[in-house]
Order: C-alpha cells, then sequence, then structure tokens
C-alpha cells in the first residue's frame, strides 16, 4: 500500500490490493449469515476482537502516533485490515469486496464526551481518569451537547475519512473493492460504566449510601446518550445492522443490584436504537457474569452475548443462555498469548462441544487479543472450527428463538409504560 501514489490515475492518493480470494469471501459469508440465523453452513464461525494495540508493534510504530489526526489514523486501519485479512483466518471481517473503516478511540470515547479527563499514553491504550469526586459533583452534572469532546471528532473524522475512501482504489486479487466508512456508531458503552468512569470506584459504594442520587446520575448519562444517537441518527441516517452496549462493571455486583442499576437504563437505550433489529440487544461483558444470565435473558431480553468473559464455563453459558441469545466467545486471552498451539485447540474443542449445539455460536476469544499472540495459535481456532465441523449442531433454528422475538416486543411495551420514572 502506499500513500499519495504517483502515476495511479486521478483522484488516487490511497491504494491497497489484498491477497485474499472471492471464494473465501463467500464462505465466510455464508457462515456468518447462518449462524444469524441460529443454523450453521459447513461449521461454526470464528471471530476475534482485534483492535489497533495488537497491530502497532506489528508495525513498529508508537501506539501514540495512531491518533495523530483522521489522514493517519485512516492509513493504517487500511493496513491493519490487509494485515488482518491475508494473516488472520477467521470469518467475520473479509465477507465481501468492501472492507469497513471508522474512528476509533479505544474505550474512552463517550466517558470523555461526559468530561472523564482521558490520558494519551505513548504506548499504552487510552484510559480515563475519573473527573467526579464527590456526591455533591454528581448531583452537578450537566449533560453535555451531542458534539462535545470525542463525539465532535468522530464525526469530523468520519466525514474526512469518506473523502478519503472515494481516494482509494482497493482490489482483492483481481476484483475491485470499496471502502466504507460505518455510519456513526449508537452503541458504546452503558451508562453504568460511564458513570463509574466518572466517578471512580466510589460509585459502588454510593449505589449502596445514595441509591437515589445515583439512579438520577444514571437517568442523566442515559439521557445524554438518547440525545448523542438521536443527532448521529439526524447526522447519518443510514440504518444500522446492530445495536449493543458493553457492560463491563457490571459483573461485579449482585444480580439485585444489576436490575436496579443497568437493566433499566440498558433496556432505554435498546427500546431507542435496537428495535426491529434483529440483534437490537446486544451486550459485552467480561470477567465472571454466570450469576447475570438470568437477569441478561428475562430482564434485559439480550439478543446476542459478545466477546463474553472466559471465566464463564462454556457448558454454564449453554446451559443458561443457549438457543436463547447469539453467544459469541469466550477462550482465554492469556491462554492464546501464552499457550501453545494445541492448547487452545483444546480449549476451542471443548467450547466448540459445550456451545455450538445450541446454534448461533461464534468461536472467538473472551475477551481481546492481546498484543504479542502468535497467529498460529489464532488459527488454532479455524482448525478446530473445522475439524468439529457441523458436529452436534442444530441444522433449523430452534422455536425458542421465535418466541424470544415476541416476549421482546411485548416486554419492551410493557417495561416503558410500567417504568415511567425512568423513561422520561
Ligand atoms: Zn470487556
Amino acid at each position: 500500500m502506499s500513500r499519495r501514489l504517483e502515476g495511479e490515475g486521478h483522484g488516487v492518493r490511497f491504494s491497497l490490493h489484498i491477497d485474499y480470494p472471492a471464494e473465501k469471501m463467500e464462505r465466510n459469508q455464508a457462515r456468518m449469515e447462518a449462524r444469524s440465523r441460529f443454523q450453521v453452513a459447513d461449521r461454526v464461525p470464528v471471530g476475534f476482537c482485534l483492535v489497533p494495540r495488537y497491530f502497532t508493534p506489528l508495525f513498529g510504530m508508537k501506539y501514540q502516533d495512531f491518533f495523530k489526526d483522521a489522514e493517519t489514523q485512516y492509513y493504517w486501519q487500511l493496513q491493519f485490515l490487509k494485515y488482518r485479512i491475508e494473516h488472520v483466518p477467521e470469518d467475520m471481517i473479509c465477507t465481501g469486496t468492501t472492507v469497513s473503516v471508522y474512528p476509533y478511540f479505544d474505550n474512552v470515547l463517550d466517558s470523555e464526551a461526559f468530561g472523564a479527563e482521558v490520558i494519551w499514553p505513548e504506548n499504552e491504550t487510552l484510559h480515563t481518569r475519573p473527573t467526579i469526586h464527590s456526591v455533591e459533583e454528581m448531583d452537578r452534572f450537566e449533560i453535555p451537547a451531542p458534539i462535545n469532546g470525542l463525539w465532535g471528532r468522530t464525526i469530523d473524522w468520519c466525514q474526512q475519512m469518506k473523502g478519503f475512501a472515494r481516494e482509494t482504489r482497493i482490489t482483492f486479487n483481481s476484483r475491485e473493492g470499496s471502502v466504507d466508512v460505518a455510519p456513526l456508531s449508537l452503541g458504546g458503552l452503558s451508562p453504568h460504566m460511564i458513570a463509574v468512569d466518572l466517578a471512580g470506584i466510589d460509585f459502588y459504594m454510593w449505589q449502596a449510601e445514595c441509591p437515589e442520587r445515583c439512579h438520577r446520575f444514571l437517568e442523566k448519562i442515559t439521557q445524554g446518550l438518547i440525545q448523542r444517537g438521536r443527532h448521529f441518527q439526524e447526522i447519518d441516517p443510514r440504518p444500522r445492522g446492530a445495536f449493543g452496549i458493553a457492560e463491563d462493571t457490571a459483573q461485579i455486583m449482585s444480580a439485585e443490584m444489576f436490575r436496579d442499576f443497568c437493566a433499566p437504563y440498558a433496556n432505554r437505550l435498546f427500546a431507542a436504537f435496537g428495535k426491529g433489529l434483529r440483534d437490537g440487544r446486544g451486550v459485552h461483558m467480561c470477567g465472571q457474569s454466570a450469576h447475570l444470565h438470568q437477569a441478561l435473558v428475562k430482564d434485559m431480553l439480550m439478543s446476542s452475548f459478545n466477546l463474553f468473559g472466559y471465566l464463564v464455563e462454556p457448558k454454564t453459558a449453554a446451559k443458561n443462555l443457549g438457543g436463547r441469545t447469539l453467544l459469541w466467545g469466550n477462550i482465554n486471552p492469556m491462554l492464546m498469548q501464552t499457550g501453545s498451539k494445541s492448547e487452545v485447540k483444546k480449549a476451542c474443542r471443548e467450547c466448540l462441544e459445550a456451545l455450538a449445539p445450541c446454534g448461533g455460536f461464534m468461536l472467538g476469544d473472551g475477551a481481546n487479543v492481546c498484543p504479542g499472540t502468535p497467529v498460529e495459535n489464532l488459527a488454532a481456532f479455524t482448525e478446530a472450527a473445522e475439524d468439529y465441523g457441523v458436529g452436534a449442531c442444530r441444522r433449523h433454528a430452534p422455536t425458542v428463538t421465535v418466541e424470544r422475538k415476541s416476549t421482546f416486543s411485548s416486554r419492551t411495551r410493557t417495561e416503558i409504560k410500567s417504568n415511567p420514572r425512568r423513561s422520561s
């Protein structure tokens, strides 16, 4: 790939050739499509959470440089995609001749826009520092404008990246392709995660000491996220394929606390942005979540559990969630980084035996691929899925998914009616 390539013809500033055959794209697409219907094509699909921090060391660059400006980030995202598609066997990322890019700011995007302080280290991932240090400060919190901070930068970078995409020539073997800038994202961190980012771990204590004031704070954050989402929809009205949120701060809470401080706000967002989508109630959660599974399916009507933590035994996930929600996970990232290929393959095999028969399963990490993870350990996933094949997978969608669909719409309606305090 070259930037501002001479002699490439008029208007071509970025040029990229990806060595990947059409037949593979078609098979990937078939596996992903079957999985979304709780069915299986020739085998379970594989997908990884591979983010820029994995690639920057491979390209010998400082992590900080990735965030320099929209053009730099666009250029490197295409480089990382080329590397990923050519070297990492997986089904999720290349299902056609269009590749997708989007402004990336690790997990600090929403929290920064709400007022958390961002640390931009030279060679570490971005993280935030709390800016609310007392309950009184929490009470005084004001909802930010939907263009505040990194939200505004995301809008601006999307616009710039669309321009770069028009000036990009991309080919897959001999086929012409294109670059798509994904629609402005409506999902992200849950209100509870943002509250903990803004107030730090004191927020857990405040939940016990002054629950009503915490609820008012969560309510404001939820309103801020809905305003931002509406604004993003106005600027970029393209339909979104799915909607989901991350609930990483929930795993250390009891199911009762989770139902009180997380579910109502997540449900407001699902109702606002996930309505009518097949996968409109996606949840990500690291760590041990087994004690929350009932609440996730019954109170939040979760449609997909994405990159769920490796601490959940695959058999437990199958028992609690199998057939009721799409599942994606959950191999131990540290095993992937330091284990042998045969150990990784064995873990994949166990995961497949427990979860593939449920339908709707994608084999992946649980969660995030650590920098330095050998590509051969990533290849172990596809090998394990090929060995397992169709295995004991159901060929047809389980009836429970149809049930969930109807419960989903009726429950969402009653929820909104019966909970006016949190729906205003
Ligand atoms: Zn996580």
